[in-house]
């Protein structure tokens, strides 16, 4: 399942490296050290959480390939030239697969 993302507007080949690309936190709420059950929060961390840049994607592990993708456009199914990221992952699930250029549509 390809997944674009509205972010950064790049597409990546599955939903794990969409995630993977995600970075940073989304604010955790912070307790006092003797607030063990964490009933009241005295403040939150920073919202840090961003798209990687093209850069920490690559030293991720990420892969970037031009393909012709299908894309639906106003319900209408077409076809366009995209970049698609692929992570670490993607790839090695591909090669222990072999080379597949065959359409992997999910249910999702
Ligand atoms: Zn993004």
């Amino acid at each position: 399942m390809r997944s674009l993302c509205r972010g950064c507007d790049r597409m990546f080949a599955s939903l794990g490296g969409f995630e993977e690309h995600r970075i940073g936190s989304y604010g955790e709420a912070i307790y006092k050290p003797n607030d063990t059950k964490r009933k009241q929060s005295i403040g939150h961390t920073k919202h840090t959480r961003h798209c990687m840049s093209e850069e920490e994607l690559v030293s991720a592990g990420f892969v970037s390939r031009q393909q012709i993708v299908p894309v639906v456009i106003e319900g209408i199914s077409s076809k366009q030239e995209r970049i698609v990221w692929y992570s670490a992952t993607d790839l090695k699930r591909e090669s222990l697969r072999g080379t597949s250029d065959e359409e992997e549509e999910s249910d999702e």
